[in-house]
């Protein structure tokens, strides 16, 4: 490994914390991750030294704030290369940004008998906010289907798209399974076809390097909390001409440039998005995460956790009563399994009197779990602090929960 592991784990105060009286073993990153000291500080320094709300201040603490807050915005461009920071939009998270692009390109570019494509494996949020623009707009929703491994069936992808798919919206990487789709060839494949397409990249930007002007996406949707920043923060990337199209998603200060009750005009990019006072303090615990990932590279992360997902599949296709789902070829830091006979939620509460922290259930994606014909899995997923002897110890459980079930 690239980097001293022991001394990545020791920026993270949480984990020095016993749970059941075990040392924590946090296997629920997918869900959220934990946070860096450096994270939680630069919160705080906010709070304590430059609070203020931003951008129509004359004050120092408002120009301090309004300075940071927009040099954020330039670090996010350059962490995944966007080609301007107007291209750069604050939301609450992935959900918030997908909601977003549903109204607001909706708004704009979906009418009556439009297509757009989904996939089996998608999150909810990533399902139900183009369900609702099909319902307003009566356009279609079509799903590419998944082999029994969980991966795309592109041949039935490329006989969805046709000259009314006007948007492709797809996981980077599946939350429920860990599959890393062929996204480039996803895109490629839409635009030869005139769609243009959405990443949900909520489980792709903590493990692998994003370019969106290599990928060529023409949206990108993430959230901080999973990627070592705070909660109640995320961004939505756009092509600048794309987002310059769109209608606002939200009315109120900020997004406008002139109101009066004859017309009202709307602000330039990015700000013709953000509406009302935005979340500065995770804003900028937002660039402390980037600063984090980029301190420490994004490769050598990544290598960690591809190490520790490694080593668990290969430790759990030892156990026979062991099921693993999802087994595409290109995954990343994600291992759902079931227990023959033992129902997940039991499991999950087994693990947690070892101290273990695991998820159980559908994770926000029922249509995936009803395909593979189950009701839900155990999850672990892997962040950068996990190592190969928590894995030997989530073994040791699973060996004693089989005991105790019988
Ligand atoms: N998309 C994927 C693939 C996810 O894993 C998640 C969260 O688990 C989301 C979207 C929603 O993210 P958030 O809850 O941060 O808005």
């Amino acid at each position: 490994m690239g980097i001293n592991q022991q001394q990545l784990i020791a920026q993270f105060p949480i984990l020095k914390q016993q749970i059941n009286k075990y040392p924590l073993v946090y296997f629920d990153n997918a869900a959220t991750t934990q946070k860096p000291q450096m994270v939680i500080d630069r919160i705080s320094s906010y709070y304590t030294s430059f609070n203020s709300n931003i951008h129509r201040g004359v004050h120092k603490l408002s120009q301090k704030a309004t300075a940071a807050y927009e040099q954020t915005r330039i670090h996010v461009k350059d962490f995944i290369n966007a080609s301007s920071s107007k291209e750069i939009i604050f939301t609450k998270g992935t959900t918030d940004s997908i909601n977003l692009l549903a109204f607001s390109f909706g708004e704009t570019f979906i009418k009556e008998g439009d297509e757009i494509i989904v996939t089996e494996l998608e999150h909810h949020s990533n399902i139900v906010p183009w369900q609702m623009l099909c319902e307003r707009k009566k356009a279609k929703l079509h799903v590419i289907p998944v082999n029994d491994k969980g991966e795309l069936l592109l041949d039935k992808y490329a006989d969805l798209l046709n000259k009314r798919t006007r948007l492709v919206a797809i996981a980077h990487v599946s939350n429920a399974l860990g599959t890393l789709n062929p996204v480039k060839e996803i895109i490629d494949l839409a635009h030869q076809n005139k769609s243009l397409v959405l990443i949900d990249g909520a489980q792709a930007v903590a493990h692998l390097k994003v370019d969106v002007q290599e990928l060529d996406c023409d949206f990108y949707a993430f959230s901080s909390h999973k990627m070592y920043g705070p909660m109640g923060i995320g961004v939505l990337y756009g092509k600048k001409d794309l987002l310059e199209q769109l209608q606002p998603y939200q009315g109120g200060g900020e997004m406008i440039e002139s109101v009066s009750f004859e017309k009202t005009t709307y602000n330039e990019l990015p700000f013709k998005f953000e509406a009302g006072t935005p979340n500065v303090a995770d804003v900028l615990g937002l660039e402390a995460s980037i600063e984090f990932i980029q301190k420490e590279g994004i490769e050598n992360l990544a290598a960690i956790e591809n190490e520790v997902l490694n080593y668990a599949t290969a430790e759990f296709q030892k156990i026979d009563r062991i099921q693993i789902v999802g087994t595409a070829q290109n995954k990343a830091s994600v291992l759902s399994f079931l227990i023959d006979g033992i129902h997940p939620y039991d499991v999950g509460t087994i693990l947690n009197q070892f101290g273990i922290a695991v998820r159980t259930g559908n994770h926000c994606a029922e249509p995936i779990m009803k395909r593979l014909g189950i009701r839900g899995t155990i999850r672990a997923s892997f962040a950068c602090y996990n190592t190969k002897e928590e894995i030997d110890r989530m073994v040791r459980a699973i060996h004693k929960t089989i005991e105790m079930f019988g």
